[in-house]
């Protein structure tokens, strides 16, 4: 691979691809700005000094199976896309630190390639980089999340976090957006978030259609090959893999606006002290 295909394809990797630039208000922004990850020490330290910079969104995600279609970083890259493109809606008070790739999944270690952290140490890279956050003069955190496991945890464990660091602290997963007459509204089978289902197939449609890989899946044939622990999660797997199907791009986009919109309120209120 070349220079030029592998920035490319780095560049892809990270949603840039994408998000080249995008309207903040009246002006352009480059998109990489509010990507802590991708600004230089200076940038992020004339961000802070100047008061400009008034909260720091931490996504955490997963790497862990999506049945036979979506690729298994899904959930971290889906929670960092919406947690950018929240921040690029209300630039220059919010950036995205590095996203937590891989979150709290021991119930899907029965299914081959899942990675999965006790909730101690997850929770532990969680508070870490909050703590880091916090010595570089960060006053408002958000740990947006996108991952069902780390739900609980997190809500649990944030507000002690916050108590300790001495900041504010708050956590949501992206899909608090969504309210029951939102979901009766675009998905067809009522569920959202779910499991590599209607949902999260419409959403990487419209946001990383590469991360889709139909070709070659055949999960009636699978099925019985995939010794599922647990029949009930075996019966629910088999639901989300037919209602996979019923995926569109339309639908992923409005979904991912909402969530985007719904984010950056909270962002509002959280850089306002409300
Ligand atoms: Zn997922």
């Amino acid at each position: 691979m070349d220079s030029r295909t592998h920035r490319r394809s780095f560049v892809r990797s990270l949603g840039g691809g994408t998000l080249a630039t995008m309207a903040a208000g009246a002006a352009e922004v480059e998109a990489r700005k509010v990507l802590l990850y991708e600004s230089t020490r200076k940038e992020f330290r004339e961000a802070i000094e100047s008061g400009t910079l008034k909260a720091v969104i931490v996504p955490t995600g997963s790497t862990e199976q999506h049945n036979e279609h979506l690729a298994m970083i899904n959930d971290t890259a889906s929670v960092t896309l919406v947690a950018q493109k929240a921040a690029l809606l209300v630039y220059p008070k919010v950036m995205v630190a590095t996203p937590v790739p891989v979150g709290i999944s021991p119930h899907w270690m029965d299914r081959k390639g899942t990675l999965t952290l006790t909730r101690e140490t997850f929770l532990a890279v969680v508070f870490e980089i909050c703590e880091s956050l916090q010595a570089h003069g960060v006053k408002n955190i958000l740990v947006l999340n996108g991952h069902g496991g780390n739900v609980l945890p997190l809500r649990q464990s944030v507000p002690e976090f916050a108590r300790k660091l001495g900041i504010r602290i708050e956590t949501n997963s992206y899909w608090d957006a969504y309210t029951p007459e939102i979901v009766k509204k675009y998905m067809v089978s009522g569920k959202a978030p779910g499991h590599a289902a209607e949902f999260e197939t419409s959403f990487a449609m419209a946001a990383f259609p590469e991360r889709i890989h139909w070709e070659g899946v055949d999960y009636d044939k699978i099925k019985p090959h995939l010794r599922i622990k647990d029949p009930k999660s075996a019966i629910q797997e088999e639901e989300f893999a037919r209602e996979a199907k019923l995926a569109t791009a339309a639908k992923g986009e409005a979904m991912i606006d909402i969530a985007v919109k719904w984010t950056a309120g909270r962002l509002r209120q959280i850089c306002e002290g409300g």
